[in-house]
């Protein structure tokens, strides 16, 4: 379990991090918490000349938020600090309760939000409830930045939307509006440090008579090389007065967009079980709580 060798690098500004990332471009990898790439690297996956600490950049950490406007994340920010965030429990529940139900209090303090998503996972446990929330990532480079939806910097398994030079250095939420509701429940074989064999995000508004469903987004983790944000729900729910049997339909159709496989974790069968049963749970914990706002 030796590590092949290699250089550390640990730039301590934007600037030096991107010349250094832009001219060892293949040869180095961008070390965050390392929960998941020193992993690879003990098991020889893969062997890098050269990693890159970006830990020591002031400009790439930390939660910013600013009423009206939203949430500025910065990549490299712990998941342990996410979980225990005031603001974030207060504004974006469903991400606080991801980053709790994130690995062990040890991977929480050590790994980070950034790591989470560029690693590509479709187990991911972050990913789900920042694209329920309508969270876009900045990736940077000397040459400037690009914006785009997190669902569509993650491309499929391992694999994102980040060229040579680049570093993914923040994520924004909007701010949600106060009577959305969102929420946030994984499925896994313990309780412990295991990874999910499905999670899954749901955030709901409803009309002022407390009945109709004004706007719902369900995204689903773990059943398809990316977070699958689901069509029919919203095409099912959106203008109808929620009902437990809706709710059931709903959750039929969370099935069917599904694309679960069988792995060490789980069987699809399972899998596609556990999409239903989550679904039918959220949609209406999630209606219940917009009751009450
Ligand atoms: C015991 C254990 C349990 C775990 N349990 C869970 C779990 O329950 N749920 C879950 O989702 N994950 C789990 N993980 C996986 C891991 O902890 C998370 O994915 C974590 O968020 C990764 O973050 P990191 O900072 O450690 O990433 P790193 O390991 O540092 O990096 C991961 C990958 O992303 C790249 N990268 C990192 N940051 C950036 C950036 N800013 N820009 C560009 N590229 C970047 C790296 O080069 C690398 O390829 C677990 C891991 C372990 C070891």
């Amino acid at each position: 379990m030796y590590m092949n060798n290699f250089e550390y690098l640990a730039p301590k500004t934007p600037g030096e991090a991107f010349e250094v990332v832009s001219r060892l471009g293949s040869k180095a990898r961008i070390l965050a918490g390392g929960t998941d790439l020193l992993v690879l690297m003990k098991d020889k996956i893969i062997s890098p000349e050269y990693l890159i600490d970006i830990n020591n950049i002031e400009e790439f950490k930390g939660i910013k938020y600013e009423p009206g406007k939203g949430m500025e994340i910065g990549a490299t920010t712990k998941i342990a600090e996410i979980q225990y965030s005031e603001i974030v429990k207060e504004k974006y529940p469903a991400l606080a309760h991801a980053a709790g139900e994130l690995g062990s209090s040890q991977v929480r303090h050590m790994g980070t939000i950034g790591g989470n998503s560029c690693n590509a996972s479709p187990s991911g446990e972050t990913p789900t409830p920042l694209v329920a929330y309508g969270a876009t990532v900045v990736v940077s480079s000397a040459a400037g930045e690009r914006e785009m939806p997190l669902e569509a910097f993650i491309q499929g398994v391992r694999k994102i939307d980040l060229k040579e030079g680049e570093i993914l250095t923040k994520f924004k939420l909007p701010e949600p509006s106060p009577k959305l509701v969102a929420k946030y429940a994984y499925m896994g074989a313990r309780d412990a440090n295991e990874i999910d064999c499905v999670n899954m995000a749901v955030a709901l508004e409803l009309e002022a008579d407390k009945k109709t469903v004004k706007s719902v987004k369900l995204v689903m983790g773990s059943v398809f090389i990316k977070p699958l944000v689901s069509t029919a729900v919203p095409a099912l729910l959106t203008g109808q007065k929620f009902s437990d049997e809706l709710a059931a339909k709903a959750a039929e159709a969370a099935q069917g967009e599904a694309k679960p496989i069988t792995d060490i974790r789980a069987s699809e069968e399972y899998r596609s079980e556990i999409v239903g049963v989550l679904a039918r749970r959220l949609l209406k914990e999630a209606f219940a709580a917009a009751q009450e706002v």
